[in-house]
């Protein structure tokens, strides 16, 4: 099974003509209400690929929390540890302009406050096959996870999203880093082509995934050739959750057991169908869509 620990927030889509600027006040009433945060992004794209998978985090204890602990539900992953705590679930303020830039205010809230993991919740993830984390919960939280999972035996994962620097105590007991080209100059320190800038990873971790947007993906891992694909060629309308989708798909094709060019076509088909839909969870396929599109 994938246990994925991360961010649950509310997103509070606020669509406008144009961002307004300091001072300004711009109207609209084109405004939605959704599922989102990296951890329950990637939770939903395990779930929906076919995997067992376990939802860590927290939410608060207000309607968006029950909201949110509905969505992960409903896409198949197991609820049951999350914790509610009280006061305010995570929440993201995202203004999207005409021309689909984007301006973002994210308030932490329970995920601020997932820290200190519990005898039970330490149980959880050394049961799993994988561990799936990103950085939208404490990283002395997501570096305490990755130690329980790395003396288990289980394989960790971690999407270094949003960009922070890696700590040494958390990079020892990394299997694979999955970064977007722009994180992995930011992790190697260094510009150069994929194959360069992974071969730098490679220094201090061992697997490392670099997700190439339209460009596809490599994935290089010590002792063995990199392996680099195209992505399917779409039009994409909304390539927001694209490394979400990308990196739960990755992670249940891992627990399946397929080979490295394989899990990489499977997360590639299910980004490239994510990618054709707007919306960040609404857009994440499920299995069927996925073989369906792997068939062509
Ligand atoms: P992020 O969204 O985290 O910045 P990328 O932009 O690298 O990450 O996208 C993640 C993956 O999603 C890519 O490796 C690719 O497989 C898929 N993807 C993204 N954009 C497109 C696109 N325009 N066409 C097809 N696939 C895409």
């Amino acid at each position: 099974s994938v246990v994925v620990l991360g961010s649950a927030n509310l997103d509070v889509v606020i669509a406008l003509q144009r961002i307004p600027s300091p001072g300004e006040t711009v109207l609209t009433d084109t405004i939605s209400r959704g599922c989102g945060g990296k951890g329950a992004n990637q939770a939903v794209a395990v779930a929906r690929s076919g995997a067992p998978t376990t939802f860590l985090g927290a939410v608060g204890n207000d309607d968006a929390g029950r909201m949110l602990l509905d969505g992960l539900a409903g896409a198949g992953a197991d609820v049951s540890a999350v914790r509610r705590t009280d006061g305010s679930s995570g929440t993201a303020y995202v203004m999207v302009d005409a021309q689909g830039e984007n301006a973002i205010v994210v308030i932490g809230g329970a995920n601020a406050g997932y820290t200190d993991l519990t005898e039970a919740e330490a149980d959880i993830i050394r049961r799993a096959d994988v561990l799936l984390m990103q950085f939208e919960v404490p990283i002395e939280t997501v570096t305490a996870a990755a130690s329980i999972a790395r003396a288990a035996g289980v394989q960790v994962m971690l999407n270094a999203a949003p960009y922070a620097e890696l700590p040494a105590d958390l990079l020892e007991n990394l299997d694979l880093l999955i970064v977007n080209e722009h994180e992995a100059a930011l992790s190697a320190g260094t510009q150069g082509t994929p194959e360069e800038v992974a071969t730098v990873i490679l220094g201090s971790v061992p697997g490392v995934l670099i997700t190439l947007g339209a460009a596809g993906s490599l994935l290089a891992t010590r002792g063995t050739e990199p392996v680099r694909i195209n992505a399917p060629h779409v039009t994409a309308v909304d390539t927001t959750g694209a490394g979400d989708t990308f990196s739960g798909a990755y992670a249940a094709a891992t627990v399946e057991g397929l080979p490295a060019v394989e899990r990489l076509r499977f997360a590639s088909a299910a980004a490239a169908l994510a990618v054709q839909e707007r919306g960040a969870v609404d857009a994440i396929p499920d299995r069927a869509r996925i073989d369906e599109a792997l068939r062509h």
